[in-house]
């Protein structure tokens, strides 16, 4: 199929690259030239602006944006994707932003006769890079039965959520409950060590107890507990702290629009907050567990 491909960044670029292994014929399109170049050495065609990704032959057409703001400018208005899509090609957004805005992009598509799916993902670059993406789809069934093939080449899990902004509202709903799991296990793995206890034996205790979760059996933010994970190489790599503001400032807006408290949400993002603004933004958001421990 001929694929109209829009973010070329970490996570948009190894997705498009399994793209083209999987025998799809791409037109690539990023602002930044650099991006567009490793997809063009690997056989995707470059293309100058959305509106000619738009204007071309593709089938189908995928964005992998930062945010909101990106998506609408690149979605909306009188030279974007949707008033210069043929009427019939369908819309993938796969970037992470908030339910009103996937629907609100998702009713202008439908408007101009485009079907759309809010398609964000979980598994970081680790999972683009190796096409085992969790995708959390918001749409019809039958427009996400069209496009399960095509999300199949880049991602393991397939999830249809529901209608238009629902793969949206799990993506918020589980990365808040990420941020929340995290920063619980960083309080509780600092307050064993603190109170004389070994970190290894702590989380082995956990992880074989009523506490364990994700992030304390896979992901532990307590350096040496786990090998591979970033708490054992200085939280380098990983899911940044800045993303996962990102990600409860979605939380706790869309909670916001709906009356929905959201009380360990917004006391999440407030830490990540105040985390991000003493300079850890880069980190990974593991790295969380600096702000409890007494021995750093
Ligand atoms: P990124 O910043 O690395 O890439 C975004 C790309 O979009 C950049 O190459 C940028 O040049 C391009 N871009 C921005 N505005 C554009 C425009 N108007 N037209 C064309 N290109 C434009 O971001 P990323 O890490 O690839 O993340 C993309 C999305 O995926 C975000 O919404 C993020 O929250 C989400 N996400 C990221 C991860 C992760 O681990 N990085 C995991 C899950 C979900």
């Amino acid at each position: 199929m001929h694929i109209g491909f829009i973010g070329l960044g970490n996570m948009g670029a190894p997705m498009a690259h399994n793209l083209l292994k999987a025998g799809h014929q791409l037109s690539v399109f990023d602002l930044n030239a650099l991006a567009v170049d490793g997809l063009v050495k690997a056989g995707a065609l470059p293309v100058d602006s959305p509106t000619a990704i738009a204007q071309g032959n593709a089938e189908l057409i995928i964005t992998m944006l930062p945010a909101a703001p990106h998506v609408k400018s690149v979605y909306l208005g009188e030279n974007g994707l949707i008033a210069r899509s043929r009427p019939g090609v369908m819309l993938i957004d796969c970037s992470t932003i908030d339910p009103h805005s996937a629907r609100d992009v998702a009713a202008a598509a439908a408007a101009h006769g485009n079907p759309m799916l809010d398609a964000p993902v979980s598994g970081g670059t680790g999972g683009a890079a190796a096409g085992t993406l969790t995708f959390m789809v918001g749409g019809s069934a039958a427009d996400f039965d069209h496009a399960q093939p095509i999300l199949a080449a880049m991602g393991k899990n397939i999830v249809h959520c529901g209608d238009a902004g629902n793969g949206q509202v799990a993506k918020v709903a589980n990365n808040m409950l990420l941020g929340i799991s995290m920063i619980g296990v960083a309080e509780a793995m600092a307050l064993g060590v603190a109170l004389g206890m070994d970190a290894r034996t702590l989380a082995g205790v956990i992880n074989t107890s009523s506490g364990r979760c994700w992030s304390s059996d896979t992901y532990n933010p307590f350096p040496g507990v786990l090998d591979n994970v970033p708490a054992s190489r200085g939280y380098s790599g990983g899911f940044g702290s800045d993303l996962m503001l990102k990600d409860l400032g979605l939380a706790t807006e869309a909670a916001k629009q709906v009356r929905q408290p959201v009380i360990l949400g917004a006391l999440a993002q407030q830490l990540y907050q105040s985390f991000s603004a003493q300079g850890n933004g880069g980190l990974d958001f593991s790295a969380i567990i600096n702000q409890y421990r007494k021995d750093t």
